[in-house]
Parts: structure tokens; C-alpha cells; sequence
């Protein structure tokens, strides 16, 4: 079977999995119920519903066995009234346009939440950056930005990484941007190494900030973490740290995985342990003193806090009865159907949505953008003290909200997040 074979049969096989879930219809579900709640305007509500700008780019790249193949890639632009757009960008053999736009609503959302004045955008391109070379992404990564250059830059649109993409790929992005400008721009990226005007503390930002909002979860339901249970799924940058700072918060993290698998210790397990022993391996599978589990009974462990930090569509209708948690931190974007939010609610978990659990990460972007633009490279201490009073006050902001609608922290921070911005939108005015 060829390649793209089997990228196809992959996608058939996860819609027939997640039941046919199209992120986009679920972003403007979450946008319909905002909009009933703060009684949105519908013309602005019609705005809302359709990105700004779609680029749709198509990228031939010399592959390293010397033939051509061409790559398919995005940049969903949805909207810049608070600010300029900001958004990563996600490499992934199932990536379609549908999911960019979600994820660019969604950063629109989450920049709204945790106040940091920017818009809302998302980049993807289809490919398996696990079967390419360093070369390969390398080239891809450079003939992306030309593509999509004259519509980025400090003050337009700001791409980060996501699933897949790293520092090494926002070097790249430095690099050709600036070379196609003729001089340093630093500020044109986000989730850069330090060497080249990074921000401390940028690497762990989301799961920081996801672990925070736990914490304060915990506090308003009177439930001491310490001694607490934890699950993680997804074992990248946003899983990994998440589980690294449940543990750190004293809570027992009994469960992880990733793509391959999940594992299950009731002792507890050490993350920078199963750290080394996937990067040895290339999994979380088959660490030692743990039993093997399936990604579905990982989300169903009996623990206290579940950190979905994989992809979308993680608990859907079919699993949300079955889920135990108390508290649900979502450091992934979009992991929750709204059919599964609901079954939740009735069954009284206390989930933080995406949009403010895992904002920690764009919060420290912005303070990278803010250090670049000034010419500055403050301490981690100085980072991580701005951002918890970053997800601290997002936090409590959506707390008030969700108690004044009486209604979820999702809806709660959806009719904040849309109310923002469409303030925003009335005050700009039309033009023409
Ligand atoms: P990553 O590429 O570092 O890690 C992704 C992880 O998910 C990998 O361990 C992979 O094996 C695992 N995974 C993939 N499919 C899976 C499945 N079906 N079941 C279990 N695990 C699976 O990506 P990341 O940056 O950690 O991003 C993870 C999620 O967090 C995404 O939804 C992303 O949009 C979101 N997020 C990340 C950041 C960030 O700063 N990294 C910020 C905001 C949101």
C-alpha cells in the first residue's frame, strides 16, 4: 500500500473510531452556546463563525532519495481584532483544513481568556514527521514560510509549535522569514531555543499553566491535591510536564501514554523516568514495574485528576460515562465533544477547558514576543511569576462568569473569551 494509501486509510479508520467528529462543527457548537448566553449580537456572530484569511499552500520538497513530492499546508487566520494573529503550527498525517480552522477559533478564544492582546490563527501541514528525515522537515519547514511569508510577521500573524513541530522547527521559520526580509526578526516566531531570543520557562509553559489551573480547581472544590491520583494522556511536551508537575504538587500519577500505548503503575510512577525510558524506546510502553493499558482504559482510570494531552476528540459520548476523574484539566486542545461535556457536567466533574488550561502556553509566547520587541531576556523566576498571575486571574475571570450563567467553566470561558472579542469587533467598526 503507498504511503498515501495508507494516510487515507488511517483518517477513514479514526473518523469510524471518533464517530465522524469534525472539530470545526464542534468550535462553532462551543460558539453557539456562548453566543445564547451573553445574547451575541448575530451579526457578529456571523463573523465569528468564518476565519479571516485561509491560505491553502501546496509545497514540493526534494525528498533525500532524490524524488519530489508535494505536501499540503495551511494557515488559518481567524481573527485579529484584539491583536495580531498567533497560533502554531502542527505537523500530523491526519491534519485537514477543518481542524486548523477549529484550532485557529480556538487560540482566538484562549488569547481572549487569559487576556493577552492577540488574535487567533493556526498553521498545519500533512505529512508524518516520524518517516522524515531532519533534512526533509528541514525543507519543508523553510519552502512553508515562503509560501505563507508575506502574510506573518511581528505584527500580523506570529506562529509557535504545536503536535510535532519543536524549537528547531521555529529556528527554521526564524530563519527564512528573515533571510526573505534581509534582517534579523526574532520577534516573528514564538517557542524559539534561547540562543536566539527564546523565552525561559517557554518549553514547559502549557503544562505550567495547565497544572495551575488543576491546582485552583482543586481549591474551589476543598480537595487537597496532595496524596491525589493523576492520569496523563499523551506523553509529548504538554504531557509530559503536566506530569511532571502533578507530581511535583504532591499528586500520584498512576497512568500514561502516548500513540502507542498507555502504562499503569497503582504505586505511582517517576515521569522523568518513563521520559528516558521513551526516549530509549520511542514509547511509554513496556517501562519497568508498570502493566500494559489501552489509551481508553487510561482515560478511565479511577483517579482524581486526567490531563488529556494528546489530540482532539479523546472523550467522546461513548467514553464520558465511564470517565472517574473529579477534575479534568485539558491540556490538549479540543479533547472533549460537546456530547461528552454534558454527560460530565450532569456527572459533576470539574473540567477545565482547553482554552484557559492550556493558555500557559501562548501566555509565555506573548511574554517572548514582549522581550523580543524589547530587546530584553528576563529570568525564569521573572516568566513564571507573570504567568501564574497570568492563569490565576484567567482562572477566577472564568469562575465568575460560569457562577454569574450559572453554567460549565467551558461555556463560562467561551462567553467571556467571544464577549472580548466582540467588543473588540463593534468598537473597530466597519470599514468600508
Ligand atoms: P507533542 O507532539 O509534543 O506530543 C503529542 C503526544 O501525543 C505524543 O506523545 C504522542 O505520542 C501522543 N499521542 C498522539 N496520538 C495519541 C493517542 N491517540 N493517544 C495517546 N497519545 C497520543 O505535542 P504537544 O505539544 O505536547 O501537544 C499535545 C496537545 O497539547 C495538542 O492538542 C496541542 O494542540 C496541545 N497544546 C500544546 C501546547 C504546547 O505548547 N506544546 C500549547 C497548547 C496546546
Amino acid at each position: 500500500m503507498s504511503t498515501i494509501q495508507q494516510t487515507l486509510e488511517k483518517k477513514i479508520v479514526q473518523k469510524v473510531e471518533t464517530g465522524s467528529i469534525n472539530p470545526y462543527e464542534n468550535a462553532m457548537k462551543q460558539l453557539e452556546i456562548a453566543a445564547r448566553i451573553i445574547k451575541l449580537d448575530p451579526s457578529i456572530q456571523e463573523i465569528l463563525s468564518e476565519p479571516k484569511r485561509i491560505l491553502t499552500v501546496s509545497l514540493p520538497i526534494k525528498m533525500d532519495d532524490g524524488k519530489v513530492r508535494n505536501f499540503q499546508g495551511y494557515r488559518v487566520q481567524f481573527n485579529d481584532a484584539r491583536g495580531p494573529f498567533k497560533g502554531g503550527i502542527r505537523y500530523h498525517p491526519n491534519v485537514t483544513l477543518d481542524e486548523v480552522k477549529a484550532l485557529a477559533a480556538w487560540m482566538t478564544w484562549k488569547c481572549a481568556v487569559v487576556d493577552i492582546p492577540y488574535g487567533g490563527a493556526k498553521g498545519g501541514i500533512v505529512c508524518d514527521p516520524k518517516n522524515m528525515s531532519m533534512g526533509e522537515k528541514e525543507r519543508l519547514t523553510r519552502r512553508y514560510t515562503a509560501m505563507i511569508g508575506d502574510f506573518i510577521g511581528p505584527y500580523r500573524d506570529v506562529p509557535a509549535p504545536d503536535v510535532y513541530t519543536d524549537p528547531q522547527t521555529m529556528s527554521w521559520i526564524l530563519d527564512t522569514y528573515s533571510q526573505m526580509k534581509g534582517y534579523q526578526v526574532p520577534e516573528c516566531v514564538t517557542g524559539k531555543p534561547i540562543a536566539l531570543g527564546g523565552s525561559e520557562g517557554r518549553n514547559n509553559s502549557t503544562s505550567r499553566g495547565c497544572i495551575i489551573t488543576a491546582r485552583e480547581a482543586a481549591k474551589v472544590l476543598k480537595f487537597p491535591l496532595k496524596g491525589a491520583t493523576g492520569a496523563v494522556q499523551g506523553y509529548g511536551n504538554a504531557g509530559y510536564w503536566s506530569a511532571v508537575f502533578l507530581s511535583e504538587l504532591g499528586v500520584k500519577v498512576v497512568g500514561v501514554s502516548d500513540s502507542k500505548g498507555g502504562i499503569y503503575s497503582k504505586s505511582g510512577i517517576n515521569p522523568a523516568k518513563v521520559q528516558i525510558h521513551k526516549d530509549k524506546t520511542g514509547s511509554v510502553v513496556g517501562f519497568e514495574g508498570t502493566e500494559e493499558i489501552s489509551n481508553e482504559e487510561l482515560l478511565e482510570l479511577d483517579v482524581d485528576v486526567l490531563v488529556p494531552a494528546a489530540l482532539e476528540n479523546a472523550i467522546t459520548k461513548r467514553n464520558a460515562p465511564n470517565i472517574k476523574a473529579k477534575i479534568i484539566a485539558e491540556a490538549a486542545n479540543g479533547p472533549t465533544t460537546p456530547e461528552a461535556d454534558k454527560i460530565l457536567q450532569n456527572n459533576k466533574v470539574f473540567l477545565v477547558p482547553d482554552i484557559l488550561a492550556n493558555s500557559g502556553g501562548v501566555t509565555v509566547s506573548y511574554l517572548e514576543w514582549v522581550q523580543n520587541l524589547n530587546r530584553e531576556h528576563w529570568t525564569e523566576e521573572a516568566v513564571n511569576a507573570k504567568l501564574e498571575e497570568k492563569m490565576v486571574s484567567a482562572f477566577k475571570s472564568t469562575f465568575e462568569m460560569a457562577g454569574r450563567y450559572n453554567v460549565s467553566m467551558r461555556d463560562g470561558a467561551m462567553a467571556l473569551a467571544v464577549g472580548k472579542v466582540a467588543e473588540a469587533i463593534q468598537k473597530l467598526g466597519m470599514w468600508p
